[in-house]
Order: C-alpha cells, then structure tokens, then sequence
C-alpha cells in the first residue's frame, strides 16, 4: 500500500488495489449500415495504461463511450474486475460505471469555475463540505492549477482548460479513468508537456487507464499495453516494444511508423534473421509468420532501421563484393534537433527519416545499410490492408 502525502491531511491512496481490471468480450456496434465494431476483445490489467491507436473512424471512440456506457454495445460483455456492467438487456448505467473520462473538447461546464467544475465530479460522494474542498484544492494543485480555482474556463488557455479536466477526472480517485485524444488540440510543446502530466498523475492515482489516439508517437510514449484498432477490430494488442519490432500485420507496421518499402523475393533463413533479394542485394529480414520461400515480399523498413555510410573510393569495386550496402542519394535534410533526417532514394525506392547526427547534403553519394531488426517482410499479395493505413 502506497501512502502519498498531499497538502492537505495524509490520506491513503491504496495505489495497488484501486485499479479495476477491465474485460472486454465480443463487441459489435453498427450505425445502420455502417459496422463501426466488428467483435473486439480486450483485456487490460488492473493499475494498468493501455493505448487503443487507429486512424480516424477505426472505431476508437465507438468502444470508449460504449466502456463509459454512454452508448451501448449491440452484442458482448464487458465486466469490471468481477462485475458484469453490460450484456444483452443488462446495462449499468454511466454514472454507476465508477468512471471517469477525459474529452478532447475539455467539456468543462461554462458557467462553473474551475474550482466548481472539479468540485461536481465529487458531488454525490457524500463527503464533508471541508473534505470535499480539500480533496478539490488537491487535485487542482497536482496539476499545477490551485491559483485559477476562482476562474471561470473561458479565461483559460486550452492547456489549463484540459488540467481542469485532468483535475476533474481524478479528484474522486476513480477505479477508471478514459481518454478520448485528450492532446488533440493542443500546440506540439503543450502535448508533450501535458503527456507527461497524464501519464505520471494517472498513474500515481492507481487508476486503471484507457486512452485512445490516432498518434503512434503518443501511444508509443504512454502506453503499458497498445492495441492497434483498424476499421472495427484490434488486429494487435501488446507491448510498444512488441508492436514496433514484431508487427503481426502490415496495417499495424504501416501505421506504427515506415521510412519506406522494397519488394524482393523471400530466399530464407540466415543467421536467425530472413533473407529477401531485391534487385542485387541480399538484405537481412525479420520474416512475418506468413511468409516462405521463393514468394514475393514488401520489406518494410522502420526509419530506425537505416543508416548513411560514406560510399568508398572507387565504388562499386565488385558487385559480388558487398550484397547488403545499397547506393543511394541524398534527396533532402531536415534539422531535428538531436540531429538530422534525411530522405535518401536508390534503386529499390524511397526513404524517409533517415536519422544522423551528422547532416549529409542534398546530392550526396552515400551508401545505405538496413539493419535487418527494423526490416519487416511481408507476403506482397497481403495489400488489401494497405489501403487502409493512412
Ligand atoms: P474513431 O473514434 O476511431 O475516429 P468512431 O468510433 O468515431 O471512430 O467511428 C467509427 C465509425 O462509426 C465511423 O465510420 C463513423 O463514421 C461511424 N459512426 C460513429 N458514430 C456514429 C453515429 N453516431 N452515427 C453514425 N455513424 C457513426
Ligand atoms: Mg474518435
């Protein structure tokens, strides 16, 4: 048991224990004609942050607000821990659910101040009128906003407006707590910054937390768990380290991040790796379950996965002489910061974001590796899903 001491009296914040699992059977919902879930299941840990990430209309606020029990679900279950909160007729109400969510519209009440719009979240807790203001001026000083308790919303910025709702939806330390693109419109160092705040609050309150984004960068950086939501159905649930290196299907590589693609034709195994020839060269692959030899393949390469080498003196002295290292181009270069990503063409294709410390100018003759852990191959003919993926 954690005990976090705040400014007002110790109270006990049982960090390990208030989480509730959440569990997730079956579920479809139609509008009409339109399928928006096709059957997702879903399971996420008590304690724990799991990230749904889909590209716009995939289904992801669909499956919030029927968890919320704002919509209802056409068939399946979903339980809480032990306790069943919906199948068939059985529909526990929103405000039963022991819930509580965070809008990207903020949804703050506008006639409220900030003090009053964090207070009515608690309203039927039955706690003391001090109790009750205690608990407020908590939750509004741990998100750093105790000196605009008496402002109204509308004489805040949308950072300050979205820490009210932050406020808002852990004051009466929820079991649950769901994001709906919370950073959605925010400007870029606002987003990090209040990334930061979500993540670190949620889960020092013990919560139980689901959030849904359509930003890999986001659901990489604050997930436990991240299922991947395409057009009704999660086609991958694990680890950030799971989906980047071991994507179960090219939707879920396309949309976790590609500096670009190669077709080949899968010779392989070598060294624990695949091996795909494109054109002269033999690169070095994670092969997915689904392919075999001698079929054609889509390498898709992660940006991590390329790096810039100086093209030697002479080159090339043999074409035998070196099968993994491709002439390239440099197309252009970006300042990022830590360092530069390029956009690099050879004969295979294009790729962006090619990352160095050092800037490589435009028209550069350079040399490109593909480390093969970044190099993901997958069966050519698997492209109806590729439409999808923007
Ligand atoms: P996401 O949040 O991933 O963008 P949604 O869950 O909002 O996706 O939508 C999933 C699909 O369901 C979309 O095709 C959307 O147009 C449709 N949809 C969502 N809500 C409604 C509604 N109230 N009426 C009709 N269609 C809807
Ligand atoms: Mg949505």
């Amino acid at each position: 048991m954690t005990v976090i001491q705040s400014s007002g009296p110790a109270r006990e914040l049982t960090a390990e224990s208030r989480g509730e699992g959440v569990h997730i059977r079956g579920v479809r919902k139609a509008y009409g004609t339109v399928e928006a879930l096709k059957g997702v299941d879903l399971d996420i840990a008590a304690s724990q942050f799991t990230v749904l990430l889909g590209p716009s209309g995939s289904g992801k606020t669909t499956l919030l607000r029927g968890i919320a029990g704002i919509e209802r679900f056409d068939v399946g279950s979903v339980h809480f821990g032990d306790k069943l909160i919906s199948r068939g007729s059985h529909h526990l109400p929103s405000e039963r659910r022991g819930l509580s969510m965070v809008f990207q519209d903020y949804a703050l009440w506008p006639h409220m101040t900030v003090r009053q719009n964090v207070a009515y979240a608690i309203r039927r807790q039955r706690l003391g009128a001090t109790a009750a203001e205690l608990r407020v001026v908590e939750a509004l000083d741990r998100v750093g906003l105790s000196a605009k308790s008496a402002a109204y919303p509308h004489e805040l910025s949308g950072g300050q407006q979205q820490r009210v709702a932050l406020a808002r939806a852990i004051v009466g330390d929820p079991p649950l707590v769901l994001f709906d693109e919370p950073l959605s419109n925010l400007d870029a160092d606002l987003r990090e910054r209040l990334r930061v705040e979500i993540a670190t609050l949620t889960r020092a309150s013990g919560a139980t937390a689901l959030y849904i984004t359509h930003d890999q960068a986001e659901a990489f950086a604050l997930a436990d768990q991240i299922g991947v939501l395409n057009q009704g159905r999660i086609e991958q649930l694990g680890t950030p380290e799971q989906i980047y290196q071991a994507p179960a299907t090219q939707f879920v590589a396309r949309f976790t991040g590609l500096g670009g693609s190669f077709v080949g034709k899968y010779v392989g195994d070598r060294g624990g790796y695949g091996q795909v020839r494109v054109g002269e060269h033999q690169l070095r692959c994670v092969p997915s379950s689904t392919v075999a030899r001698h079929i054609d393949v889509e390498l898709l390469i992660r940006p991590t996965a390329s790096r810039l080498l100086p093209r030697p003196e002479g080159w090339p002295t043999s074409a035998s002489e070196n099968l993994e290292d491709i002439e390239a181009t440099i197309v252009d270069v970006a300042y990022r910061g830590r360092g530069y990503d390029h956009v690099v063409d050879c004969a295979y294709g294009r790729l962006v974001g090619v990352f160095d410390v050092q800037a490589w100018p435009r028209g550069t003759r350079c040399l490109l590796r593909i480390e093969p852990d970044g190099c993901l191959a997958f069966p050519a003919e698997d492209r109806a899903t590729r439409s999808n993926s923007r």
